[in-house]
């Protein structure tokens, strides 16, 4: 009784990341009762992605993510400073890269800013979401084909294919609106 009392209240307090608002459905985090490291308090939710550390650490909770104490205690990063694209106010590089769970990409991508702050991240898209309609995607789509050095319709095939190779990333910025598409061969 105790227990189920507790995973309610959990849910109900799941903490709101700014740069990564549904990291349940992204997947780095998972429902599985633990004590989490940091706090040592029994958890119904473990970390399971990303971190930058000497440390090996195992089922951090999303809330010693949240508040800092995890990056402070262990001092890690979750998402990579080097592998963030640069905005001005260190504050906003600081939330992104020690109180924001992490996401792995393809390559060492890097997660994109716009209009002065990080992008928010959406999670893994294929075509078959609309892509192209989206503002601001075609100009990401022209500018991964001419890094990536291929054709419009391979783009495309991969894009849509299950298991391919080639994994996209969508984020939104969330003063303009417009999308940032990061994707890149595994
Ligand atoms: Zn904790
Ligand atoms: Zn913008």
């Amino acid at each position: 009784m105790s227990q189920l009392w507790k995973v309610a209240r959990m849910i109900e307090d799941f903490p709101r990341f700014k740069y990564h608002p549904d990291p349940l459905t992204t997947g780095v985090f998972v429902a599985l009762k633990g004590q989490c490291p940091v706090c040592n308090q029994q958890t119904a939710y473990r970390y399971v992605g990303p971190f930058y550390s000497e440390t090996e650490v195992e089922g951090i909770c999303p809330w010693c993510i949240h508040s800092g104490a995890a990056a402070e205690c262990y001092d890690l990063m979750f998402v990579d400073e080097d592998e963030v694209e640069p905005v001005s106010q260190p504050e906003r590089v600081s939330e992104l890269t020690k109180r924001t769970p992490g996401f792995f990409f393809p390559q060492g991508d890097r997660w994109p800013a716009h209009c002065g702050d990080y992008c928010v991240l959406l999670g893994s898209v294929s075509w078959n979401n609309d892509l192209s309609s989206l503002p601001g995607v075609k100009e990401d789509l022209s500018r991964i084909r001419a890094r990536l050095e291929v054709t419009d319709d391979l783009l495309r095939a991969d894009l849509c294919r299950p298991n391919s190779p080639l994994r996209a990333i969508l984020f939104r910025c969330e003063k303009c609106l417009t999308y940032q598409l990061v994707a890149d061969y595994e």
